[in-house]
């Protein structure tokens, strides 16, 4: 397990240190803003949205380690998939983190295997405060859906 800790705590590191698909989007789409006071953390997101499916996606913002490495993890996520299965996504994460409360989505017998790099961040639900930080890119995903026209 105490492997297993180090692992999640290296893939945090790495989206923190190098986040994916950092910048904003030219052309058209939609933009939503994410702040959570109790952290300072900021979060800016673009995506755009094509026959129902997020054909691109790029971020900015700063906070702490948590907030950015979810909305790093968030990009290699979204990008291809549906609404639909984006929602899909989402609401896994947020079983995983506690925030929703139902059945574990996660398979521990094969780490990774549902929600990808999201899962390193498990841990976090042990952490009240920090929950925030890892939701916020998820908070602020779900405002930039309501804006896509269905
Ligand atoms: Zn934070």
């Amino acid at each position: 397990m105490a492997d297993l800790k180090e692992l999640y705590r290296q893939v945090i590191l790495d989206h923190y240190r190098n986040p994916r698909r950092r910048g904003k989007l030219s052309g058209p789409h939609v933009h939503a803003e994410g702040l959570n006071p109790s952290c300072g953390d900021e979060f800016f997101l673009d995506i755009r949205v094509e026959d129902g499916t997020v054909t691109d996606a790029a971020i900015e913002g700063q906070g702490c380690s948590i907030s950015q490495a979810s909305g790093s993890m968030m990009m290699d996520v979204i990008v291809g998939k549906t609404i639909d299965e984006v929602r899909g996504v989402s609401g896994k994460f947020k079983l995983m983190m506690g925030i929703d409360e139902g059945e574990d989505p996660l398979d521990h017998d094969r780490p990774g295997s549902v929600l990808g790099d999201l899962e390193a961040l498990q841990g976090v639900r042990k952490f009240p405060v920090r929950i925030k930080c890892a939701d916020l890119p998820w908070t602020t995903l779900a405002e930039a859906l309501e804006g896509v026209e269905a």
